[in-house]
């Protein structure tokens, strides 16, 4: 059945359902109908399943039950959070008009609803919805089509407004993605099936939401642009790509979409170069931890490891820079700056991270505000963030500081001081949630306010006066006066103590409103004018306090820039004080970052597991050198690690990773010294991050991974390998990881740790200059291996598995076996392969054969040239078999 044929059929009430629904395809639509938010059909079905709520019906439709289901309007953020988590997309549909106007219209005239939010997982700003240590944003992607395909994305926090672009490519797309972390990408529909695209939404999943492209149209960007910012010119933004106009107008009109008829706040668009970040590709970032771990949690990962911010702010500033570290020198130093400032006065520290843990969360209240959505308690956070805010510039100020910190006092002090002498003379203490329960301005705030608060609290008594009046004139001790929703005030008496006041000269004055089981209720002339009053007074004061909530509404709003400023300065202060606060608390060293091609950690630890084994007072976590810097010339060199299974190569891998990661965002390093000439691009393959459910095998992700990687690294560029080629057969495997070896020497020549099982490959040593074999050392005692976990110079001589599998418990009788099994194969294969290869086979050709390709490609346009200047049109036959024998004597 179509709606055009159901609506026909239907009700009133279901027409406009149904005329709504239709609009809205694709979400839950929360229909609402008095204290509730009602859903009907396959919504009903949908959402009580969901929920676990009780699914009930309502009336019928077309000869059937109308299936329903509802949450109370009160509770409906907690309903709202889980349907979004569960990948639901929910549409707010409230009443438009006081019930009395559709009164007027007639009996049967329905409420004016419409549509006035969608709620979707990149669009929130309610505190209940949203984690205070993360941004949320919501991201678009633009691609056009000119002269070079350009591809862009955009993304908006609307809790916060800020607002970002960048441009990107498809080879860099899902890092870039992964990097930013958004929780909804909109896309246009007619990018879904694009066979270089595709790969990526794939792997994204519900992440991506289509939408009509016209949304995504560069040509009318610059209009709504300039429409949301209110703005003659996108000028005095800087200059912006097609493609990142494009991406950044479809951002802006999807929260159109979905906010209805309220704008957030937002900031102007920043543009973000590609070149300013450390890439890291997605199977990195995943692998390496970073925010979290491989199962998904936060405990265990780096951010967790490094986080000691203490606000909503910071906390979310901190993951932001972990994420996208920085390439660019001067400006990791202008954090280190920051950070061995903070680290050099412990007092002043510590005194301003207890200041900060009062700030609360500025731009989110602020955000719910401009979208009036906020209440009393946001205006409370911007009143005690302001006063913070004060604070903190009060004890920065009068000293000389480091550059990151003084924009930041400036930002502080920009605050409009008026506006937290408003909003701390006119909010009460304790405050309610809503607005409309009134009781959040102080006494003396409004004078209108007072007298009708004190009517109201003299209405009190007079009620409490006028009940110990009427139990003495009736004799009826129990007698009470109470308030109800439907009747108001009304006297009540029990049954069996009616008679005084149904009797004689009482009758004309009790006036009976209604009969109970066990009590009868009254009213009096006098009580319906009392309660009058007190109705007035109460509506009074309601109207006083709301008028007063939209100045300062408006008061704060009108401020967002400075606020949003100085928010985002006390986040600053946050992220370098927690940094300083785990440097001293861990250890650690400011890195020397620079723009060469060093790479020397001296005493490096690996910040989780060194924290973890702390709290479990094991045994302290042994520090390792790790030296790649070039020893002539400008290439980094290579380290081979060996060492038996629980040696703790892959700890050693991650923790140089993770280093560069720290160094670059402009954190202090755990290690005794550092320096660094700047990553450009930061690979791993380690770990077997299983692919399973996508249908790929765990080699071939592997094998995927290690193509991403010999076909981008650079120079610059710092290259983490563990055990390529396990998941294959020997041969095959010892293949893969040589020819992988030489290519990184040869070719990339970037400076690489590669851990490895094959000991064949310490052989290649001997042929390739800057390979150096490295060893986790172990010592046998007693036929038992004790790991050291120490790096050091040499290779392994045996793999010590054997020792491992019985520490993990396989059975003797097994073990045993195992160790006869070994000697006969040792026997039979005494010369290692592998030397003979060395000696045998000639090294890697790549550069050798580019040079070829290219003396190649010069003779072409030889041939090509003397192809051009024939005119064919004036030869004769002989001339042309002539020119034809000549141009193959070219070849
Ligand atoms: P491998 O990759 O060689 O199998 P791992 O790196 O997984 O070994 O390390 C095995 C265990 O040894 C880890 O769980 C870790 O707790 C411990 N470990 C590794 N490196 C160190 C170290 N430098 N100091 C102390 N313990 C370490």
């Amino acid at each position: 059945l179509t709606s055009e044929e159901s609506r026909a059929v239907a009700t009133p009430m279901m027409e406009q359902f149904i005329e709504i629904k239709a609009n809205n395809p694709g979400s839950l639509l929360f229909y609402r109908m008095g204290d509730f938010y009602e859903l009907f059909f396959e919504d009903a079905i949908e959402a009580s399943r969901a929920l676990g709520i009780t699914l009930t019906k309502r009336g019928q439709h077309l000869g059937q039950d109308i299936p329903m289901c509802g949450v109370p309007v009160h509770a409906s953020d907690d309903y709202l959070q889980k349907l979004i988590a569960l990948g639901y997309r929910v549409a707010v549909c409230e009443q438009v008009e006081d019930p009395a106007e559709a009164k007027k219209r007639g009996s049967k005239s329905v409420v004016k609803r419409d549509v006035v939010r969608l709620v979707t997982p990149g669009t929130l700003t309610e505190e209940k919805l949203l984690s205070p240590a993360e941004t949320n944003y919501l991201m678009a992607l633009a691609r056009v089509r000119g002269g070079a395909q350009e591809l862009a994305l955009a993304w908006i926090d609307i809790s916060t407004g800020v607002f970002r672009l960048a441009e990107t490519t498809p080879t860099r797309l899902l890092a870039d993605i992964f990097r930013i972390d958004p929780r909804e990408v909109i896309v246009p529909d007619n990018l879904m099936q694009d066979g270089e695209l595709k790969p990526v939404f794939d792997v994204l999943g519900r992440l991506v939401v289509p939408q009509p492209s016209v949304l995504f149209d560069s040509a009318s960007a610059e209009g709504r642009m300039t429409r949301y910012f209110g703005v003659q010119t996108l000028d005095g933004f800087g200059s912006f790509s097609r493609a990142e106009m494009a991406a950044a107008s479809a951002a802006i009109a999807y929260v159109e979409k979905t906010q209805i008829s309220e704008r957030p706040p937002l900031g102007l668009p920043e543009r973000q170069s590609s070149a300013s970040t450390l890439f890291i590709d997605a199977a990195t970032r995943a692998n390496l931890e970073l925010v979290k771990t491989l199962s998904g949690q936060r405990e265990g990962s780096l951010l967790n490891a490094m986080d000691r911010t203490v606000t909503g702010g910071g906390a979310r500033l901190l993951a932001e820079r972990l994420m996208s570290p920085l390439t660019d020198p001067q400006e990791i130093a202008a954090r280190q700056d920051a950070v061995a400032w903070l680290l050099s006065d412990n007092f002043l520290t510590e005194q301003l991270r207890s200041l900060l843990k009062g700030a609360p969360d500025m731009p989110r209240a602020l955000s719910r505000l401009a979208l009036d959505r906020g209440g009393p308690r946001d205006l409370a956070a911007i009143r005690q963030g302001l006063i913070t805010a004060g604070e903190v510039a009060a004890l920065m100020r009068g000293t000389v500081l480091p550059d990151e910190l003084s924009v930041a006092l400036t930002d502080l002090e920009l605050l409009p001081p008026s506006l937290e002498y408003l909003l701390s003379s006119m909010l009460a203490e304790d405050l309610p949630l809503l607005k409309r329960d009134g009781g959040f301005l102080k006494e003396g705030a409004d004078e209108g306010l007072d007298e009708a608060r004190a009517l109201r609290d003299q209405s009190r008594r007079v009620i409490a006066s006028l009940q110990l009046q009427y139990c003495e004139e009736t004799g009826v001790k129990s007698l009470k006066i109470k308030h109800n929703n439907v009747l108001g005030y009304f006297i009540e008496v029990s049954a069996n103590n009616a008679g005084p006041l149904t009797e004689g000269e009482a009758k004309a004055r009790f006036i009976h409103r209604q009969s109970m089981a066990n009590a009868m209720r009254f009213t009096t002339t006098e009580l319906a004018d009392l309660e009058s009053r007190i109705a007035n007074a109460a509506g009074q004061a309601l109207e006083i306090e709301l008028a007063a909530f939209e100045r300062m509404r408006l008061a704060v709003t009108e401020a967002a820039e400075p606020i949003k400023k100085a928010a985002r300065a006390l986040a600053v202060l946050d992220v370098a004080a927690g940094l300083a606060t785990l440097a001293e608390e861990q250890g650690y060293c400011r890195p020397l970052v620079d723009d060469g091609h060093a790479f020397a950690i001296v005493a490096g630890r690996h910040p989780v597991v060194e924290q973890a084994l702390r709290k479990q007072a094991e045994s302290p976590f042994i520090a390792n050198d790790c030296d790649l810097s070039p020893k002539s010339g400008r290439n980094g060199a290579i380290w081979m690690l060996t060492g038996p299974n629980m040696g703790g190569k892959s700890t050693f891998l991650r923790q140089n990773a993770l280093i560069a990661i720290m160094a670059q965002m402009g954190s202090f390093v755990p290690a005794g010294s550092a320096h660094i000439g700047v990553v450009d691009r930061l690979f791993s393959r380690v770990g077997a991050s299983d692919d399973l459910a996508r249908g790929r095998s765990t080699f071939m992700v592997e094998m995927v991974e290690t193509a991403a990687i010999l076909n981008q690294a650079t120079e610059k560029s710092l290259v983490i390998l563990d055990e390529i080629g396990r998941g294959t057969a020997t041969f095959d495997g010892l293949s893969i990881a040589w020819a992988t070896v030489e290519h990184l020497h040869e070719v990339n020549r970037c400076r690489a740790l590669f851990a490895t099982h094959f000991h064949e490959l310490t052989a290649l040593s001997e042929k390739l200059n800057r390979l150096s074999n490295v060893t986790m050392k172990v010592k046998e005692w007693q036929g038992e291996v004790i790991f050291l976990h120490e790096v050091g110079p040499g290779a392994a001589d045996r793999s010590y598995g054997i020792q491992v599998a019985r520490l993990a418990g396989l059975p003797a009788a097994v073990v045993e076996r195992a160790r006869d099994v070994l000697h006969q194969l040792e026997d039979a294969d005494r010369k290692n392969p592998a030397s003979q290869l060395i000696d045998d086979l000639p090294l890697f050709q790549v550069a050798v054969r580019r040079e070829q390709k290219a003396d190649a490609a010069a003779s072409v346009s030889a041939v090509e040239e003397a192809l051009r200047a024939l005119d064919i049109d004036d030869l004769t036959p002989r001339q042309a078999l002539e020119a034809l024998y000549d141009l193959k004597k070219q070849l």
